[in-house]
């Protein structure tokens, strides 16, 4: 059973115990055959995938057999179990629990496409309201306390992973990274009673020079101060807390702008292998005491993070990021790509 462990120094929670030993060992052998043999994403392969959860396919087509458009699976190497319960538990002066969740795969589409920007726009829909419809399910259960959607996109990797796919994480507890994010918007709030990503919008439109895309719902730009080179932001330029909210019109201004954006990462980068993240507010539980302010002070957004760089031991070490390019010169290099 996969465990959440927290580190006292720190103050995270790191998850743990996936993978055996056996695994583990086996993976360091030069000689161990990679299996390439079919892509068990691809259409006609669904019996090598865990049961459908869900998906969006032809009337009249049964689970886990072709005509669908988007498919949600359970994730082999899931970091999170459903079954169970928290059992939150002292060892000494250290902290453990359960790893209670769900890990699910979001695969994009039915054909061996690897990167999500060279799909249709409709198609980009179909995955955005899925990216809702999960998120939604996992809401009921009250064990959870955040959705998580990521995507590692390896476009250049030969095995299946380098089919499209995003997935998602139901987790519980709230990221720190989404707490800092969620207290600072608050505290921001609180002081100035407007809502702090709405402010950095206003700003980047002012400056112009770090904008990349820009249509009548949404905004992509290069942060004023990015942790790593050519790291995207894109915002709903109407304040929303909840992405679950946004409606059919929203999702279709999210797939192009999302479609433009990475396609160009795509293009004038050579296409990397990139991560992006979609952070939207918690799963509000009574009495876990979320305040009042939330829905005003917190503005959902997805952060793209090309992968250019090895992390330096600096920055490990540090919690600083060293970034050569100026942010602006990274803009211009995306806003120049066809
Ligand atoms: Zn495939
Ligand atoms: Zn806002
Ligand atoms: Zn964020």
């Amino acid at each position: 059973m996969p465990e959440l462990r927290r580190d006292l120094i720190t103050q995270k929670w790191i998850i743990t115990g996936m993978r055996s030993k056996e695994k583990f060992l086996e993976s360091l052998n030069p000689f161990q055959k990679k299996t390439t043999n079919g892509c068990f994403f691809c259409e006609k392969n669904e019996k090598n995938t865990l049961p459908e959860i869900y998906a969006i396919r032809k009337p009249g087509t049964q689970p886990d057999t072709p005509g669908w458009q988007v498919r949600v699976v359970p994730s082999k190497a899931a970091a999170f179990k459903i079954e169970g319960d928290i059992g939150k538990e002292g060892h000494g002066i250290y902290d453990l629990m359960n790893n209670i969740g769900a890990h699910e795969l979001i695969v994009e589409t039915p054909q061996h496409v690897k990167n999500i920007c060279d799909l249709p726009i409709e198609q980009i829909v179909l995955v955005l309201k899925v990216y809702q419809i999960r998120l939604r399910d996992l809401d009921n259960d009250d064990r959870l306390r955040y959705g998580l959607i990521f995507k590692n996109q390896r476009p250049k990797s030969p095995y299946r992973i380098g089919h499209s796919h995003s997935q998602f994480a139901a987790l519980p507890l709230t990221p720190k990274i989404l707490k800092e994010e969620l207290t600072s918007s608050r505290e921001y709030f609180a002081y100035k009673e407007r809502c702090l990503f709405c402010d950095i919008i206003r700003q980047e439109q002012r400056d112009v020079k770090r904008i990349i895309e820009e249509n009548a719902d949404y905004i992509s730009f290069v942060p004023f101060a990015t942790k790593f080179p050519f790291e995207l932001f894109i915002l709903p330029k109407k304040h929303n807390a909840d992405y679950c909210a946004e409606n059919e019109s929203s999702l279709k201004n999210l797939a192009q702008i999302l479609k433009a954006s990475l396609g160009k990462i795509s293009v004038a980068l050579n296409d990397p292998p990139l991560n992006y993240v979609l952070h939207t507010i918690p799963y509000m539980r009574k009495k876990q005491g979320y305040w009042e302010t939330i829905h005003n002070d917190f503005h959902w957004h997805i952060e793209v993070y090309p992968q250019m760089t090895e992390t330096m031991g600096f920055e490990s070490g540090s919690g600083f990021h060293i970034q050569p390019l100026l942010p602006e010169i990274c803009a211009e290099i995306l806003r120049d790509a066809k």
